[in-house]
């Protein structure tokens, strides 16, 4: 039986007289993953897939050493931040932070200047405190997928990843993009979106790792999804491994992987503003300390769609003398369950304000620097903002991606001064 053939190790023999012959007797998988049939099948993988892999792969930074901790730190930053923003900022985390102690010890607002423009901030406080518990627990990062599942932040994905490319354990790692993969080799109209469904492609993946090449298994499937089997149309006449898939012989790759359960994101408008001082500082606030962005820096914003005469309005109630307004782009934020869909106004102040809103502190006079007193409760409200320069926000306030676009405009003020309004254009999801 075929089948025998793969289970007996003979896969280059399958691979290069009866991969073709096998589709032909195959019919598409439906339903669940875990099939011996397609494990079976499966076992033609690796072959191919690593040898495309050692030709083919990109040269990232985090390839270039597989210390425990950098694999971590890298994977960590891989889960929602695209390649091409980790690559800066793994080269900068890791100058700064290159151990687990130095991590462990790092100040948090130091933690978050180096975590900035990759978003999902509560990753690097679970990094820190992963780091903590790995050093008081194990003294370093341990070589176990149950140990690392077990640390803040850590998911199975990760452990599996972790495990495999920095220890050389033969775990699957199984996220978005391998299920993806899956789907299509398989032909499967398995949801992936199901819970069981990741369960179900480890077990699928765990008999067919190469037990010499795991952590280069794991990352040639990844780059696989990256680079080639790739969300929408699948770049399927490049790819090293088309002969053994079936969703690519049915025509029904570029359909797969099926989600069914897939609840569409809450939109929320917002108005953000660039509140400046004459001295080109400009306010930031906190946010709260649980939630979306939790405890990070933010540009004050309101709720709605709020027009320059509405905006203006909002802070001269606090308190505020505006001289001069100026409508910035629109920009759109994507969060996992949420999108801000935001417009911009900058508010020259006419006034600097009181020194000790600078400083953070509100117990000295009020009325100091021209600030008017019948004014001064309604001040209170803004008692939560802090002033930034540039420069400070280049080096010490960390302001997350949703707000890249109005980071930018404040910049280009500063830079250039006041501009003339923008014209309507609808900036690209940041
Ligand atoms: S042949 Fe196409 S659909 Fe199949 S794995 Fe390759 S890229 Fe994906």
């Amino acid at each position: 039986m075929k089948y025998d053939i793969v289970k007996n190790g003979r896969e280059d023999a399958l691979l290069s007289a009866a991969s073709s012959e096998l589709q032909e007797d195959i019919q598409p998988f439906e339903g669940k993953f875990p099939k011996a049939e397609q494990v079976a099948w499966l076992g033609c993988l690796p072959r191919p897939l690593l040898s495309w892999y050692d030709k083919e792969k990109r040269i990232l930074p985090w390839r270039e050493n597989t210390d425990p901790y950098r694999v971590w730190v890298s994977e960590i930053m891989l889960q929602q931040t695209r390649v091409e923003a980790v690559k800066e900022g793994y080269v900068r985390f890791l100058s700064v932070l290159p151990d687990l102690k130095s991590l462990a010890e790092a100040p948090e607002e130091l933690l978050m200047k180096l975590w900035e423009g990759m978003g999902y901030y509560s990753r690097a406080r679970n990094l820190q405190k992963a780091a903590r518990i790995a050093l008081a627990t194990w003294g370093g990062l341990p070589a176990s997928v149950e140990k690392l599942r077990s640390l803040p932040g850590i998911g199975d994905y990760t452990a599996g990843a972790v495990a495999s490319i920095a220890f050389g354990i033969p775990a699957p790692a199984v996220d978005g993009n391998v299920l993806r993969v899956l789907a299509r080799l398989l032909n499967s109209s398995r949801d992936v979106l199901e819970p069981a469904a990741k369960k179900e492609a480890e077990a699928l993946l765990r008999p067919i790792i190469p037990k010499d090449r795991a952590g280069d298994f794991t990352q040639a499937l990844m780059e696989l999804g990256a680079l080639i089997c790739v969300p929408g149309s699948p770049r399927c006449e490049a790819c090293p491994v088309s002969s053994l898939c079936l969703g690519f012989k049915a025509g029904t790759a570029s359909g797969l992987p099926v989600k069914k359960s897939k609840k569409a994101r809450r939109v929320e408008e917002r108005t953000v503003f660039l509140l400046i001082t004459p001295r080109g500082k400009v306010a930031l606030e906190k946010r709260p300390s649980k939630g979306l962005l939790a405890g990070m820096w933010q540009l004050p914003n309101a709720e709605g769609r709020l027009s320059r005469e509405q905006g203006c309005r909002l802070w001269e109630e606090k308190g505020f003398f505006v001289e001069q307004t100026q409508k910035l782009p629109r920009a759109v934020h994507i969060f996992s369950h949420i999108e801000w869909h935001m417009i911009g106004i900058a508010l020259f102040l006419r006034e600097e304000p009181p020194a000790e809103k600078a400083d953070g502190d509100r117990r000295q006079s009020d009325a100091q620097r021209g600030w008017r007193e019948e004014k001064k409760l309604r001040q209170s409200e803004s008692a939560t903002l802090v002033w930034a320069s540039l420069e400070e926000l280049r080096t010490e306030k960390a302001l997350p991606a949703a707000f890249r676009a109005y980071r930018k405009a404040f910049e280009e003020i500063v830079e250039k001064g006041p501009a003339e309004d923008e014209p309507e254009q609808l900036m690209l999801p940041v």
